[in-house]
Formats: C-alpha cells, sequence, structure tokens
C-alpha cells in the first residue's frame, strides 16, 4: 500500500487556472509512483465558473475532493478546511494560480521522508510584485518578529507540508481569527525550507487587495502578539516617569528655592501630563487582564506533543 499525500489547494474565483493547474498537477504526479494522493479543492465562495471547472476536472480523475463553500470566508478558513477534511499521512497547501510550482512537490516529500514534520516553501523573489506590497511584507516581518513569541520567517508562504501529527494537533486549535501559516509556525515540531521562485500569476488578478492584506497583518499580529495591547501600559511609564522627574524639578526650584522660573500654565502642563501617564498604566493594567481573557478565549493547548513516552499498562 502506497501512502496517501493530501494536496490541499483553495480555489477563488480560478476559472482560468483550474485546468492549467490540474494540467501541471497531473503531469508531476504522474512521475511520483510511490504515493498515492488527493487533490482537495475548496471552492471559496467564487462567483465565476470556477465550480463548474472543478467538477468537469472531478469527472476525469477520481482522486479530486471538492470541498464548497457557501460563500467567500478566505483563504485561511480554506486551507483550514482542507486540513480537516483530509486523509492523508501528510497534507501540502498549495495555490491554484500556478504561484507555487508544484515541481517542487517532489521535493517536499523527499524532506518529508527524512522525518521532516513541517517543509515550508520560502519564496526568494515576487515576480511581477508591486513596490507597495514588498515594502509592506518587509515591515510586517520587521514588526511581527520583534513582537511575537514565534519566529515568523520572512518570505515563508503557505505552500507547506504537514506531517499527519501536525494536522492533527492543528484541528485542535480553535481560534476563529487565524492566519494559517502563524499557527503552524507557533505550533513548533521539526521545520525545514525549501526555496523557490514565485512564478507570475497565470491568469486572473490576486484575490488579496491591499486592505485585505492589511486587515491579514493586523489579524495575524494580534493572534501572535499581546505587545499593541500593552503598549498603553508601556506609555505610561514612560510619561509618568519623566514628567515625574520634572515635577520633582519644579517643585525644588519653585518652591524650596523660590526661583519663580517656571509658570503656572506650565507647571499645571507638568501636572497633567503626569496624571496622563497615570491614567494610561491604568489602562495598562486593564490590558493584562484583557490579554489573560484574549489567551483563554484563543484556547490553545497548552502544550503539544509530538509522541508520548509513557506506556500503557
Ligand atoms: N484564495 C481563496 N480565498 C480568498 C482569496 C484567495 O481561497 O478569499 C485562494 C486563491 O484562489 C489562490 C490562493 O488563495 O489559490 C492565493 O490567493 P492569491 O493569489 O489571491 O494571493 P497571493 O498570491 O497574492 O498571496
Ligand atoms: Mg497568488
Amino acid at each position: 500500500m502506497n501512502k496517501l499525500i493530501s494536496i490541499i489547494i483553495p480555489v477563488h474565483n480560478e476559472e482560468e487556472n483550474v485546468p492549467l493547474f490540474f494540467a501541471a498537477v497531473t503531469k508531476v504526479l504522474g512521475e511520483i509512483n510511490d504515493y498515492d494522493f488527493e487533490l482537495i479543492f475548496v471552492n471559496d465562495g467564487s462567483t465565476d465558473n470556477t465550480l463548474n471547472e472543478l467538477n468537469k476536472i472531478e469527472q476525469i480523475s477520481t482522486r479530486i475532493q471538492i470541498i464548497d463553500f457557501s460563500r467567500n470566508f478566505g483563504k485561511e478558513a480554506a486551507t483550514s478546511a482542507g486540513l480537516n477534511e483530509c486523509r492523508g499521512e501528510a497534507a501540502i497547501m498549495i495555490d491554484a494560480d500556478l504561484q507555487h510550482p508544484v515541481e517542487k512537490i517532489p521535493e517536499f516529500l523527499a524532506k518529508w521522508e527524512t522525518g521532516v514534520e513541517v517543509v515550508v516553501g520560502v519564496r526568494e523573489k515576487n515576480k511581477g510584485e508591486g513596490l507597495t506590497k514588498r515594502i509592506g511584507s518587509f515591515f510586517f516581518y520587521k514588526i511581527i518578529n520583534s513582537i511575537s513569541e514565534t519566529e515568523v520567517i520572512a518570505g515563508a508562504t503557505d505552500f507547506r507540508l504537514l506531517d499527519r501529527t501536525v494536522v492533527d494537533e492543528f484541528k485542535n486549535l480553535k481560534e476563529r481569527n487565524r492566519m494559517t501559516r502563524a499557527l503552524v509556525d507557533w505550533m513548533g515540531f521539526r521545520r525545514e525550507y525549501i526555496a523557490f521562485y514565485a512564478n507570475e500569476r497565470s491568469h486572473g488578478k490576486a484575490s488579496y487587495s491591499f486592505w485585505k492584506l492589511v486587515r491579514l497583518a493586523f489579524n495575524s499580529m494580534v493572534s501572535l502578539s499581546l505587545f499593541p495591547l500593552k503598549l498603553a501600559g508601556y506609555l505610561g511609564i514612560v510619561i509618568t516617569l519623566l514628567s515625574g522627574v520634572l515635577g520633582l524639578y519644579i517643585f525644588l526650584t519653585e518652591y524650596v528655592f523660590h526661583t519663580n522660573y517656571f509658570t503656572a500654565p506650565a507647571i499645571l502642563a507638568v501636572i497633567i501630563v503626569f496624571l496622563m501617564g497615570i491614567v494610561l498604566i491604568c489602562l495598562g493594567f486593564i490590558a493584562l487582564y484583557i490579554a489573560s481573557i484574549h489567551s483563554e478565549v484563543a484556547g490553545r493547548p497548552m502544550y503539544i506533543i509530538r509522541k508520548s513516552k509513557v506506556k500503557s499498562p
């Protein structure tokens, strides 16, 4: 019996790409004899002819499964659905627009066979990518890495292979506001990277608009880091300290040495700023409680075990 490998493809308005992708992937998989494959297409509320195209290729090939969303829920939901439904001993997530080279699939499998549990495709350079997107992603990775507990590698994409144990653990993560690849990063496990050159999108245009990407960036920042929440508290500490020192200085010069150096409004301003600092510190305390609610609600497992060594009696 060959091992079963699941390939998960989120599709949203890809009517022209579906047949092309299918042809490309069939060609590559045809050259691999040691595995069986299932192709899980998740139709994420396409409004064009995508579903028809999927049904057409389903007629040709028995290894195709279609998950049809009732509306557009986003790529993160689509990949999650694919991971929840797949049955393979490993799952590979890949885009339908041929930006992720299907020829790399054998390399992913070879790495997996050496015991690596998460194989991550890292994009070397995106041909034809806009300047705003490049700058945006540069700063996104800079910021997220400086404030989050899990390391997020620049250029790491959703093109990745997950071992069965990882998929099963992934299913235990219940949070809704999610970025699939960030969650996978959070889970840990043995990981390795495969570099690839992203092709240009073969047809249609990227479904991710600028604002959708910005929203995704903020979502993942919120789900990966509590720093923004605690920012008010940190600001409060800085402001209180600075204005406190200044206030002390004013107190000494005005009321101990009687120099009349500061005007009354200036003294008032310092007092107000000092009080603002205290208010911000209080906000920081509230943030601590919200942070704890946040992590309880996300309900992530406290830890993940690769393989338990405890023997049953
Ligand atoms: N996609 C999806 N739902 C969406 C947006 C995109 O399932 O709401 C799919 C899309 O069909 C493609 C993959 O996710 O297979 C990557 O999308 P896209 O090419 O738009 O993003 P980018 O290449 O810019 O990351
Ligand atoms: Mg794309």
